[in-house]
């Protein structure tokens, strides 16, 4: 195990979006600094780091002076071509690993390693060609979902089958992309379990979420999630297994659908997620904290929570409530301190505390 860092020492985080914002601030409380490498202009963690890099990911010289400057690197951006990580990890220790990265990249890649390591995804079929596709419609069976193999989130790239009469749409959509097909899992709810790995190989899981999806992106997720103790027990026995098998350090969200008894993994995050800013006000530690802490080697704080709670993300015009918001005294706000509301655009998020923590199973 390499030394742990100090405070005074610095973190570097590719990406400056909301996510490197707020995982900035966490740093910030624990004595630790960041330097951000974002290529857009004037990006939210700008805010609040100590240092910001503007450049492009093929910029090799702005890379090694960026990986010279700090003593660990974490993402909060997955797409991060392979020649820049290249670069960072000849200077740099890289957390969570590269593996657990490019595992996460590729859906193909991501759904093969899940079953390798005797988890249950949907059926799944790459597909590239319309031969591909009507193979795979007739050993998967519809409904069904097509997405892009790289590149998607937030419900973007993907495109619903329903019938053989949408296949050809379908393919249409995907533009060209390499593409998997999925078979549809008609579940009763999502969850995610948002959990870290120290690098003294400790794991330690924040109480699963429950999320409701609008229009694809994530809307609410709300805690505790209605599951039994079952299959709250699984999905952390599944969370661990996933955090073991990638040899991971740091936060991961896992994403999973619950279908009777049965949990079906949708996919994972290799870093801080969306679902779990819920931690902020009903844990006793968020997960932006226990990240920093994961990556810096120091001990995981026990992540245990305190109160029942729902969190809201404010998408695009959304914004309009803020004034309604800050009247409110049971509701924590968190804005990302983006100039313009673009739809769809996630400006910041609000956590409603609803009681003292209880079981809704
Ligand atoms: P993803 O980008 O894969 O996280 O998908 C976004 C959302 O689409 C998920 O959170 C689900 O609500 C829905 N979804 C994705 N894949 C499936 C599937 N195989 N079966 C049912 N719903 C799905």
């Amino acid at each position: 195990m390499s030394d742990p860092l100090h405070p005074g020492q610095t973190i570097g985080i590719l990406g400056g979006g909301q996510l490197g914002r707020m995982l900035s601030m966490a740093a910030a409380r624990l004595g630790l600094k960041v330097h951000i490498f974002e290529p857009g202009a004037n990006p939210p963690a700008g805010e609040t780091a100590h240092r910001l890099t503007t450049a492009s990911y093929d910029d090799a010289e702005a890379l090694a002076a960026f990986a010279d400057s700090v003593d660990v690197v974490t993402y909060e951006f997955e797409n991060v071509p392979a020649a820049a990580l290249d670069l960072i990890e000849a200077r740099v220790p890289i957390r969570p690993n590269r593996n657990a990265l490019a595992t996460s990249q590729d859906r193909l890649t991501e759904k093969t390693f899940l079953a390798d390591i005797g988890l249950t995804t949907a059926p799944f079929a790459t597909v590239s060609t319309e031969a591909e596709l009507a193979q795979a419609l007739a050993t998967i069976g519809m409904p069904a979902i097509l997405k892009t193999r790289r590149l998607g989130y937030d419900g973007k790239g993907q495109a619903r089958i329903n019938d053989r009469h949408d296949a050809p749409a379908a393919l249409a959509a995907m533009n060209g992309a390499d593409a998997i097909l999925e078979g549809f899992v008609d579940f009763d709810r999502e969850i995610s379990v948002i959990a870290a790995r120290g690098l003294d190989d400790t794991i330690a899981c924040f109480e699963p979420g429950e999320n409701i999806h609008k229009n694809g992106i994530l809307d609410t997720t709300r805690v505790p999630a209605k599951i039994s103790a079952t299959t709250r027990e699984r999905a952390f026995g599944i969370a661990g297994t996933i955090l073991t098998a990638l040899d991971y350090i740091g936060v991961i969200g896992v994403e999973m659908f619950v279908s009777g008894d049965e949990l079906i993994i949708n996919e994972f995050a290799p870093r801080v997620h969306n679902s779990g800013h819920w931690t902020e006000a009903g844990a006793v530690i968020d997960q932006f904290e226990q990240h920093i802490r994961a990556i810096a080697g120091w001990a995981l704080v026990d992540p245990m929570r305190h109160s029942d709670v729902v969190m809201t993300n404010l998408i695009g015009d959304d914004l309009d409530q803020v004034p309604g918001i800050t009247q409110e005294t049971g509701a924590r706000l968190h804005l990302y301190g983006k100039a313009e509301a673009r739809p769809g655009r996630k400006m910041g998020h609000v956590t409603r505390v609803l009681g003292p923590a209880t079981d809704r199973a």
